[in-house]
């Protein structure tokens, strides 16, 4: 931290009440009816440390929809203990530069997608970890509701436990014509090799888990911390640190640069709101208020991480 930053409590909290005001009406996702009803100035922030403590200010214990949130703790998920077999050969890591449920490079590129953080992708990986669990959004739920179980802290905590909102599950799955054209042409290209149906239902749960801004924070702690989770290691170093590369290049999808160029650190975006961040070796920050920009990415979450960033000091480069 820099020599001039108030504790981290004090600017929690003036971070709240500089950014949750918001001029911007923003956008909400067309795709998830639940979504649309969260009120506009929800806004949460909170952070974890790798010395075990938890700050937090606003709204960080009220649970919002983690949506591709999701897809880095997926993605860990098939990298542990060596369970990613193939997957690297199914889905590269180059940034996509197109929007996060674009079908257009999929085709060009014979099934392949980009990177494991937009919707092909993320199915693919859904697909992966299916062929050893069936039910992989309840084992997920399970992964992060034991992560976000650890640690002791000095912020408040409250809330539920982790759980799958299924309504919204329902809802999005009505409306999933898009992610179902995926599933079908990475089926097609014989990339998935689960039911396109069963993997997009499977997919739509996982992105349905409900949880906290302290919750996320928690669970994201093991990728600032060498892999080092609760209990015990996740991932290795050289794991954990290939998933914040991946976050830092294609966590915002087509807004991956500009991210970086604002807040300097890897990151990952939900259409819930919520930015799930990890400063390596200090801590995991997680921010939410509904409001996106065009790209899916929330406003005044990334504006507060920018914030955050040049205040403290906190950044990879
Ligand atoms: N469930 C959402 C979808 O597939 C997730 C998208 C997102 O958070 N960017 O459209």
């Amino acid at each position: 931290t820099t020599l001039s930053a108030p504790p981290l409590d004090i600017l929690l909290e003036e971070i709240v009440r500089e950014h949750r005001p918001r001029k911007e009406t923003g956008a909400v996702p067309g795709n998830i009816p639940v979504l649309a009803a969260v009120p506009f100035n929800r806004f949460g922030i909170a952070v974890a440390t790798t010395s075990g403590k938890v700050f937090s200010s606003g709204d960080a214990d009220v649970p919002f929809s983690i949506q591709s949130i999701s897809k880095v703790f997926t993605l860990a998920m098939a990298l542990q203990r060596g369970r990613s077999g193939l997957l690297w050969s199914r889905v590269l890591r180059e940034p996509s530069g197109t929007a996060f449920n674009s079908l257009v490079q999929l085709e060009a590129e014979h099934g392949i997608p980009r990177n494991p953080f937009i919707n092909a992708g993320a199915l693919v990986v859904t697909d992966h970890l299916m062929e050893e669990t069936p039910d992989a959004a309840a084992h997920l739920l399970q992964f992060l509701t034991r992560q976000a179980g650890t640690g002791g802290q000095t912020g408040q905590e409250g809330g539920p436990a982790p759980f799958i909102d299924e309504a919204a599950a329902a809802g999005e799955l009505a409306g999933s014509s898009r992610n179902l054209a995926l599933a079908h042409f990475l089926k097609d290209f014989g990339n998935l090799t689960q039911p396109a149906a069963a993997v997009v239902e499977n997919y739509v749960r996982q992105c349905s888990i409900m949880m906290t801004c302290v919750q996320l924070a928690k669970a994201g702690l093991f990728l600032a911390n060498d892999g080092q989770g609760a209990p015990g290691a996740v991932l290795s170093p050289s794991e954990a640190k290939r998933i914040g590369s991946i976050m830092l290049t294609c966590g915002m999808y087509d807004a991956a640069g500009e991210f970086a160029y604002r807040v300097g650190l890897p990151g990952k975006s939900g259409v819930g709101g919520g930015i799930l961040v990890i400063v390596p070796g200090q801590c995991a920050i997680c921010v939410w208020s509904p409001r996106l920009d065009a790209k899916g990415n929330s406003l005044a979450g990334t504006a507060a991480l920018a914030d955050l960033s040049d205040r403290t000091g906190w950044s990879v480069f």
